[in-house]
């Protein structure tokens, strides 16, 4: 149980890579690239590249889960010792990365339940302490953030409080009854999102998705003034825009100009991950984006992060799984 930190040392990112099935239009088209997951950490790709060769060939990371993986076993050897930091007190993150159907979504709604799953068991073997959960949701387009669990749609102001760092002014906090309640809560956000998505082309593949699950916790019979520790912090779900809204300007050599196929937020958040895999010394540039400046907290220092990058097999999608490879790369 004893999770806590050294003081001031900085853990590494955990960085995996899953690679989706191909998907029926897919089979029909016999799209299948040729590659294999070896040591369950290193994607290999083989003969049948197209043209312009992937190079390197071979990719490590942490761990890389195959077409055959479910979401159980991403969450349990990719997320689970990230996101259930949070009982101890640790802040932590929890990114889906890759272009749009690659499957950041399918996994990173099955880690957010497991993650709770895990949560509540957690908190039954503890009856030493009392716990309150509490939940929120949002959503980043175009540099507009939105509550997810409210009706109105009118953007939240990011404001600086000297003790909390950025807060979202007004956003809505459900304290969680239990599991079933959450999934209450999520078809809310589901709904709401749907809501801008009928107004807004491509929203799903542009705007980035935080769910947020708060954990206080304080000893049973908890006296403000004696010394008894009371924890609190945050574990982050978040479902990227789809990475191509970074790599097109990237491999267009504009640089970060404002325009409709560019995303402020998913570029300055690599930079900011590229930073913080290189080492503490680095300026961060945190206040760059939306996204970074409300994640702040939880990315860096000394809070846990772990990134799922999630690719298509597809041999049509090879520029773009090169480019998810990449970041993933320099995310490690
Ligand atoms: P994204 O959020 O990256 O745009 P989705 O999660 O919506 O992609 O996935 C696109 C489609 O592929 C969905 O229909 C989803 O159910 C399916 N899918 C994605 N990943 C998997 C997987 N690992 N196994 C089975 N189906 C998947
Ligand atoms: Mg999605």
């Amino acid at each position: 149980d004893d999770a806590t930190n050294g003081a001031g040392e900085e853990e590494r990112i955990f960085v995996s890579v899953r690679v989706r099935p191909l998907n029926s239009k897919e089979i029909d088209k016999h799209e299948q690239l040729d590659w294999e997951v070896i040591n369950n950490d290193t994607i290999i790709f083989k003969s049948s590249l197209p043209d312009r060769a992937m190079l390197p060939t071979a990719y490590t990371f942490d761990r890389v889960f195959g077409c055959n993986s479910n979401t159980r076993q991403v969450y349990e050897e990719g997320a689970k010792e990230v996101a259930l930091s949070v009982v101890n007190g640790i802040n932590s993150s929890i990114f889906a990365y890759g272009q749009t159907s690659s499957g950041k979504t399918h996994t990173m709604i099955g880690i957010t339940e497991y993650t709770v799953e895990d949560i509540y068991d957690y908190i039954q073997k503890h009856d030493e302490r009392d716990f309150v959960l509490k939940f929120s949701a949002m959503e980043i387009y175009n540099e507009a953030v939105r509550d997810l669990l409210s009706m109105d749609i009118t953007p939240l102001r990011l404001l600086d409080d000297p003790e909390r760092g950025t807060v979202v002014e007004k956003l809505t906090e459900e304290t969680l009854r239990d599991k079933s309640h959450l999934m209450e809560l999520l078809d809310i956000c589901e709904a709401q999102r749907q809501i801008g998505e009928t107004s807004l082309n491509e929203a799903s593949s542009r705007s980035h998705q935080i769910l947020r699950l708060t954990i206080e916790s304080s000893p049973k019979h908890y006296q403000p003034k004696s010394n008894s520790s009371s924890l609190a912090a945050t574990v982050n779900f978040v479902d990227l825009a789809g990475s191509e809204r970074a790599s097109q300007t990237l491999s267009a050599g504009t640089g970060l100009k404002e325009g409709s196929h560019i995303n402020r937020s998913l570029l300055t958040l690599g930079t900011v991950i590229r930073k913080l895999s290189k080492g503490r010394n680095a300026h961060v540039p945190y206040r760059d984006s939306k996204l970074t400046r409300i994640l702040h907290n939880s990315l860096g220092g000394n809070a846990r992060t772990a990134i799922i990058c999630t690719m298509s097999p597809a041999r049509s999608h090879i520029e773009q799984s090169r480019n998810t490879l990449l970041f993933a790369s320099c995310a490690k």
